[in-house]
C-alpha cells in the first residue's frame, strides 16, 4: 500500500472510531423501561389489530422457525435489550439459547424475568399467549412456553457487534459457531453508517456455522429513536435495497425479505421509522 493510501486508510478508521465511540456515548442513557413502553405496548403491541407491528414480527419469526430448514442446538440472540419477544419462536426449536447485550441494564432486565423476579416495564404474557397461538397450542399453555424459555436460556451474554470478535472468547459459544442467529432492531441502530451496518453483519457471521441461519429484523428508513425521555438516537435509514445488498456483501445467502409498511396509527412519536423488513439468510 503507499503512503496516500495508507494515510486514507489510518484517516477511514479514526473516522470510523469516532463515530462509533459517538453511538457508546448515546446508549449510556438507554433507559430498558421506556424503551418496552414506547415500542412494546398497544398500538404497536396490539394483539387484537391485523397490523400491529409486534404481530408482524411474531408471524415472520414464527414462519421462519417452522418452516423446517432452521434448526441445531445453539441459537444466539443478537443484541437482545430488554426484549424477549424474538426467542418465543425459536426457543421450542433450539434446546440452547445465548442472549446478548452491550449494556447491562439489559442484561439486568432480562436476568430479571429469567429468575422469575417479575419485570420493570413489562408483561410478556400476551406475547407468549400470541405465540401460542400461532403454534396451534391452547393459549393458556403460555406458562409452558415461559418455562421452556427460563429453561434453554444457557446465558445473558455483553456484545459489541462493531468487533471483530462480537463476544468473548470465554463465551461457552461451541467453536464451529451457532446453528442460528436472531437480531432485531440492532444493527442499523448502533452503527454510524451504511459501512458500518455492513461491516457489523460480517462480524455477526463469524458467530454462525457453515450452513446455519441469520434471522434478521430491522427499521427501514429510520433516522433515529428514543431510548428514553430526551435520549435520542441515532439510526443508520436504510432501504429494501440497502438492507439485500448488506446482507449479500457480507457473505450471506439471501432467502427472502419481507417488509412492513407503517400504517399512520402506528407513528407514535417516538421515532420516525417507516417500515419493518424481515430476512431470512444464510451462511454458505
Ligand atoms: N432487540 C431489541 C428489540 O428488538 O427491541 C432491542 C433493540 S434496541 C433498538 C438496540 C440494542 O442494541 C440495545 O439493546 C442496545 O443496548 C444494543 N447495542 C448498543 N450498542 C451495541 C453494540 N455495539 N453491539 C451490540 N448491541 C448494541
Amino acid at each position: 500500500m503507499d503512503r496516500e493510501a495508507k494515510n486514507e486508510k489510518e484517516e477511514n478508521d479514526r473516522e470510523r472510531e469516532k463515530g462509533v465511540a459517538a453511538m457508546v456515548a448515546c446508549y449510556q442513557g438507554f433507559d430498558p423501561a421506556a424503551y418496552l413502553q414506547y415500542n412494546y405496548m398497544p398500538p404497536r403491541a396490539d394483539f387484537d389489530r391485523q397490523d400491529s407491528i409486534v404481530p408482524w414480527k411474531l408471524g415472520c419469526l414464527h414462519r421462519a422457525f417452522t418452516e423446517g430448514d432452521v434448526g441445531g442446538d445453539v441459537l444466539v440472540d443478537v443484541g437482545s435489550g430488554p426484549t424477549l419477544y424474538q426467542v418465543l419462536s425459536g426457543c421450542e426449536v433450539f434446546d440452547t439459547v445465548f442472549l446478548t447485550d452491550f449494556l447491562e441494564v439489559n442484561r439486568q432486565e432480562l436476568r430479571r424475568w429469567l429468575q422469575g423476579e417479575g419485570y420493570s416495564g413489562l408483561d410478556w404474557t400476551p406475547y407468549l399467549q400470541h405465540v401460542c397461538k400461532l403454534e396451534g397450542r391452547r393459549p393458556s399453555a403460555w406458562t409452558e412456553k415461559a418455562a421452556r424459555l427460563r429453561s434453554v436460556v444457557s446465558d445473558i451474554l455483553p456484545i459489541d457487534v462493531h468487533l471483530p470478535r462480537p463476544l468473548h472468547p470465554d463465551s461457552q459459544l461451541p467453536t464451529a459457531g451457532a446453528d442460528c442467529l436472531v437480531s432485531c432492531f440492532c444493527l442499523e441502530s448502533v452503527s454510524p453508517d451504511l459501512a458500518s451496518f455492513t461491516r457489523a453483519l460480517g462480524h455477526i457471521r463469524g458467530l454462525l456455522r457453515p450452513g446455519g441461519h441469520l434471522l434478521l429484523i430491522g427499521a427501514l428508513g429510520e433516522s433515529y429513536y428514543m431510548g428514553g425521555p430526551g435520549v435520542r438516537i441515532p439510526v443508520v435509514p436504510l432501504d429494501e435495497a440497502q438492507v439485500c445488498a448488506s446482507v449479500r456483501a457480507s457473505g450471506y445467502t439471501l432467502v427472502r425479505l419481507e417488509v412492513y409498511t407503517l400504517p399512520k396509527g402506528m407513528m407514535v412519536g417516538v421515532d420516525d421509522v417507516t417500515g419493518v423488513f424481515f430476512v431470512k439468510a444464510r451462511k454458505p
